[in-house]
């Protein structure tokens, strides 16, 4: 039996987290906390807001799924990896905010660390047990989202609702935004860097607007290994949770019979920046890649209020980035004031756009 805690339990991942907890008899809920809406009875242990490591502490749980949206999830990634308590991870913005801590916080506790993100949970089971000098690069895909094929001047005046309307993945409003500003990507970009420990130039992004295929691994002898399925995130949760049994979901095999159509293009930067700014950003390192995060946690916000244009999202995180004095993130004192001067930083440069 493994008991869970689900942090995040009201979102779309959590809703989902507690489909296949309830279809699956050795899974346990123990514990869950949401935001803000009231949970009273989901598990035997709930919290609302607050610390949630204060729950961690009291449920002691065998696995963590961390649902949480934003930098808000970083104490209970940390938790989890400095006790080697098995974390499955949908939260991907504490792993690129503090990725270096979050690594070696991992190492130290010994735990598993499993990517409940589709591309990272199909890259870790493409490469999982290779030797790393065989592989020459990974690559992630991206749908494009629901303004693939636009160009920047098309997107001036595109609304939140449009920006909302994703084709093919069916997720939470923050990161369905960073879908259509590419954003997702470039986050999962730094993701995959921490996660996999791949040199960046050994990452690369494609779009793929099916979402078929959800990772593709070249090996040095010119095989790759692509892992495919349809967009559905039962698939990635249930893996990471029941892993390594990989149970049984309700999701359907691939109909090959119908036909499968592979389309693959070159990301366009130009009108999509945040992807090359995130690019950026990691390879420069230290509190910069969570001075991304952050600017783009805070421009998503605005442009959610009806507070910033589209295009303000990525005017925002480029000039966020431009002004904050990179800092070597040492520790999680750092990585917190990092995070608290580009949000004001990009707080500021949101309201004069
Ligand atoms: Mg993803």
């Amino acid at each position: 039996m493994k008991r869970i805690a689900l942090l995040g339990a009201t979102g779309s991942i959590g809703r989902q987290a507690l489909e296949i907890i309830a279809a699956h008899p050795d899974l346990e809920l123990a514990a869950a906390a949401s935001g803000s809406q009231p949970i009273d009875g989901l598990a035997p242990l709930t919290q609302v807001g607050g610390d949630l490591t204060e729950l961690l502490e009291r449920a002691q749980p065998d696995v963590v799924l961390n649902a949480v949206v934003g930098f808000a999830g970083l104490p209970a990634t940390l938790w989890s990896l400095e006790r080697g308590v098995d974390l499955a991870l949908a939260n991907k913005e504490s792993l690129v905010a503090a990725g270096e801590l979050a690594t070696s916080a991992w190492r130290r506790g010994g735990g598993r660390l499993l990517p409940v993100d589709s591309e990272h949970s199909a890259a870790q089971q493409c490469l999982e047990g290779r030797a790393p000098e065989t592989v020459r690069s990974l690559v992630l895909t991206a749908s494009g989202g629901p303004f693939r094929g636009r160009s920047r001047e098309e997107l001036g005046d595109v609304t939140p609702a449009e920006a909302l309307a994703h084709p093919t993945w069916n997720m939470g409003p923050k990161i369905t935004v960073d879908s259509a500003t590419l954003a997702n990507k470039g986050l999962e970009l730094i993701e995959a860097h921490f996660l996999f420990g791949l040199d960046y130039e050994q990452i690369e992004v494609v779009i793929h607007p099916t979402s078929t295929v959800h990772a593709l691994v070249r090996f040095r002898d010119g095989a790759a290994l692509a892992h495919f399925g349809y967009p559905d995130m039962r698939v990635p949760i249930s893996f990471a949770l029941t892993y390594p049994d990989r149970a049984a979901t309700p999701v359907p095999p691939l109909d090959l019979a119908s036909g499968l159509t592979l389309e693959f293009a070159a990301p366009d930067l130009e009108t999509f920046p945040l992807l090359a700014l995130a690019r950026r950003a990691g390879e420069q390192g230290g509190t910069y890649p969570c001075a991304f995060n952050a600017a783009n946690e805070v421009a998503v916000a605005a442009f959610l209020e009806g507070r910033l244009p589209f295009l303000g999202i990525a005017e925002t995180v480029e000039e966020t980035l431009a002004s904050v004095e990179g800092a070597p993130a040492r520790n999680l004192n750092e990585v917190v004031e990092a995070n608290a001067e580009a949000r004001r930083l990009a707080e500021r440069t949101a309201a004069t756009a």
